[in-house]
């Protein structure tokens, strides 16, 4: 519904969360979609949570209180049990769970200075996309650990 909600969700698939990020469609659509695929629904939208099929219980959905996109993610994190295995396991653009790979298997498809330095790597099955724990994951890990603070 906003770019905000859209942060929160690139958050949740850092996290390993297999997340869906829903623009456009109407209430019906998504409590379908919610109980379909037994999602938890994060919403910001106090009428669906006045639904009877989340007030019994029947599809599980969280509203998001908070605008800004670290507070929300506090919130979920005070909800949810942040599994640390699960971490950086998911492409942050397919939402597809990632396939470890070898050195020699992505020589050809990383730049030369990430070959020198890393050596667990992980690709996407959908997009191709290579992902290490360099510099950049481990800022995003920072941030998201001290986002959370003492919750995890
Ligand atoms: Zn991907």
């Amino acid at each position: 519904m906003d770019t905000n909600a859209g942060k929160l969700a690139r958050w949740l698939k850092m996290l390993g969360y297999d997340t869906l990020f829903i623009n456009d469609v109407d209430d019906n659509e998504l409590i379908a979609i919610g109980l379909n695929d037994k999602r938890v629904l994060l919403t910001k939208d106090t009428q669906i949570m006045l639904q009877r099929v989340v007030t019994s219980g029947r599809l599980k959905a969280v509203l998001i209180e908070d605008d800004n996109p670290k507070d929300q993610l506090r919130q979920v994190a005070r909800m949810i049990k942040i599994d640390q295995e699960r971490k950086f396991t998911r492409c942050l653009e397919c939402n597809k769970l990632l396939v470890p790979k070898s050195k020699d298997e992505v020589q050809e498809l990383v730049p030369a200075y990430v070959f020198k330095t890393q050596s667990q790597y992980f690709q996407c099955p959908v997009c191709q996309r290579i992902y290490w724990r360099g510099t950049h994951w481990q800022r995003m890990n920072k941030e998201m650990e001290a986002l959370m603070g003492a919750e995890v």
